[in-house]
């Protein structure tokens, strides 16, 4: 039950309900998924971790608790560097639910607008939020933390 295809066939059947993760008057497709495959996980580069801080820093400054807290858990994670960029995946991010700390990056994540919704995101299936299910779900934290 792993791996981005699934979970994209399923974001395609729900587009409605999981367009969280892009701009409100957009319709892209939702692709950010669990457990995927870190095979392909590098350093973040320094233009890279300059964009994660700025977006960790906006999201410690919310107004919003949960997107504050998440803000400080990242910024403890980037700092030991337990954020990293996969250069291979199609997600904006993932995470492993296997005692792995790293959130991990897709190249689409640092598309304008989708870092502090994809960290968030990731960040708080951490906290035990999930992608379904009865709200509040990963995809809302993430995007009531978005901006
Ligand atoms: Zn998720």
């Amino acid at each position: 039950m792993k791996g981005v295809g699934l979970i994209a066939l399923v974001a395609a059947a729900m587009a409605s309900a999981c367009s969280d993760l892009v701009s409100p008057s957009s319709a892209r497709l939702t692709v950010v998924s669990r457990d995927e495959q870190d095979c392909c996980a590098v350093p973040l580069t320094d233009d890279q971790k300059q964009q994660v801080q700025n977006a960790i820093t906006g999201l410690q400054l919310s107004s919003i608790a949960i997107c504050s807290n998440a803000g400080f858990f990242l910024q403890d994670r980037l700092n030991s560097g337990e954020i990293q960029y996969d250069w291979a995946t199609s997600a904006y991010g993932y995470m492993n639910t296997n005692g792995d700390p790293n959130v991990y990056l897709g190249q689409i994540a640092f598309d304008p607008g989708e870092l502090r919704n994809t960290l968030a995101h990731e960040e708080s299936h951490f906290m035990g939020y999930e992608d379904s299910g009865p709200p509040e779900t990963a995809y809302d934290v993430g995007d009531e933390c978005a901006w």
